[in-house]
């Protein structure tokens, strides 16, 4: 089994052929493993030093750049060194072998650096998470989002609400050993109120609609729509590249084809689904295109936006109708308007009725503008307070509210400190400082080796 008293190595940067590779070492026997690399002494602490790197029969693999990080100031909080070297598969697979050569020194499992990091107290959980979320960051937006949990926006939050409460059960268990000294039987009114806010406070961070969560898994949104009006022509146009089937044919698109679009920074996961027939044409079909209808209604319901696609070269008046009270995540796409100009112009008034063409583009401008708007929309909820990103916090802050407002209606002080003592523990939760064992695993596990 793995223990820290291992020295860690590993390659950081991607595999693969590259300009530069990075490699980094950690732990007690780092110092020695890359003197005997080198041949040298260790430079400098933290200033690039030009070194040639041997392997063990003392051939030279490749010269580089050696960094030199002494704990505690160091990422892992341990002696930790990183060679930047050429990265070729030959270059790196040479320096690898020459590490496991190292007495006490073996190749790194996944996130093994960060979790020494953490273990180290340089990183609190919900900031390895961001840590993680910063390297799987897509677009604009998740990018953004990760660097303030990886910066400790949701950490400060949380201990600025575990001080308060810390506080507060400080004075009721005051109050319980010293009885004699409070003025009455109740419960501080004053430490009542700092229960309060803090539980107001929680309760507005948990009414973010899952923005967060959201934002870091991406948006979703349905393509729906009778059969050939066009879903997978446009779907292709959005995703600039050939990803569903189109045919003249009714009915080719059998189950769902995802893309994942960057729409002005923000994720989108759109779904082409099977086209939706009318009632009397729905005997008609087989199984497995009925079964691809009802997965398309599912689909519609959970996410973020609908994209309903009509064709223009029908009946306008039915257009029409289907436009009015339309909510917002709901858009109505005309589509082939190169085969009706005039007439599909007049009903795009309204901002989530939008003409396109998905043969020539035309409107598709428009139609990328509009969901982006809405996506914007979505993310500024979670704006104001800071941010949950993931299912573990979101239970985590129900816990600690749930305690806090059953302690808030006792009357017993025993009971008021017990219900504070389990939303502390809650909190505690989110951090990562109680029961995190089998938290870990999980969040180490979305690290790449090398991390
Ligand atoms: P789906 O069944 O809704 O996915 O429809 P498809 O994308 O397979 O398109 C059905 C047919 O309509 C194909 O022959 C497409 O080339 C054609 N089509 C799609 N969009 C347009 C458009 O904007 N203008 C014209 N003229 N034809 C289109």
């Amino acid at each position: 089994m793995t223990t820290s008293s291992d020295t860690i190595f590993a390659l950081s940067s991607a595999p693969g052929r590259a300009g530069i590779a990075v490699l980094r070492v950690s732990g007690p026997a780092t110092a020695a493993a890359v003197e005997a690399l080198t041949g040298q002494p260790l430079p400098p602490p933290r200033q690039a030093s030009l070194r040639a790197f041997h392997s063990p029969g003392g051939e030279v693999i490749d010269r580089g750049l050696l960094l030199w990080f002494p704990g505690p100031k160091s990422f892992t909080g341990e002696d930790l060194a990183e060679l930047q070297v050429h990265g070729g598969r030959a270059v790196v697979q040479g320096l690898l072998d020459a590490l496991g050569a190292q007495p006490g020194c073996r190749i790194a499992e996944a996130g093994e650096f960060t979790r020494r990091a953490f273990e180290a107290g340089k990183l609190d959980l919900a900031e390895v998470e961001g840590l993680a979320d910063l390297i799987a960051a897509e677009t604009e937006a998740q990018r953004s989002q990760a660097l303030r949990q990886a910066d400790g926006s949701l950490s400060g939050q949380v201990e600025a609400w575990a001080q308060s409460l810390t506080r507060a059960l400080a004075h009721v268990e005051a109050e319980i050993e010293f009885p004699d000294e409070a003025i009455d039987e109740d419960i501080d009114p004053q430490i009542k109120e700092v229960v309060a806010q803090a539980e107001r406070q929680i309760e507005a961070a948990l009414a973010d609609r899952g923005v967060g969560e959201r934002l870091r898994e991406g948006f979703s949104a349905v393509l729906l729509g009778a059969p050939n009006v066009g879903k997978s022509s446009l779907m292709n146009r959005l995703a600039a590249r050939d990803v569903a089937i189109v045919s003249e044919e009714a009915g080719t698109t059998r189950d769902v084809i995802e893309v994942s679009l960057d729409l002005g920074g923000y994720p989108l996961t759109l779904a082409d689904t099977a086209g939706l027939r009318s009632a009397a044409e729905v005997e008609s079909v087989g199984a497995i295109e009925r079964e691809g209808m009802r997965r398309s209604l599912e689909r519609a319901e959970s996410a973020d936006l609908t994209i309903e696609v009509r064709d223009a070269t029908e009946d306008m008046e039915t257009v029409r109708i289907a436009t009015e009270g339309l909510e917002a995540g709901r858009f109505i796409v005309l589509n082939k308007i190169d085969l009706s100009p005039t007439e599909s112009a007049c009903l795009c008034s309204s901002g989530h009725v939008i003409a396109v063409s998905a043969k020539t583009g035309e409107g598709l401008d428009r139609l990328i503008q509009a969901l982006q708007d809405r996506l914007r929309d979505l993310s500024e909820i979670g704006k104001s307070s800071p941010v949950i990103t993931r299912a573990r916090h979101r239970l985590a802050l129900e816990d600690c509210r749930a305690a806090l407002v059953r302690g808030q209606g006792s009357d017993s002080p025993e009971l008021f400190a017990e219900d504070l003592r389990l939303a502390l523990r809650a909190l505690g939760r989110i951090v990562g400082r109680v029961d995190v064992e089998d938290v870990l695993d999980v969040v180490f596990r979305d690290f790449c080796i090398g991390k």
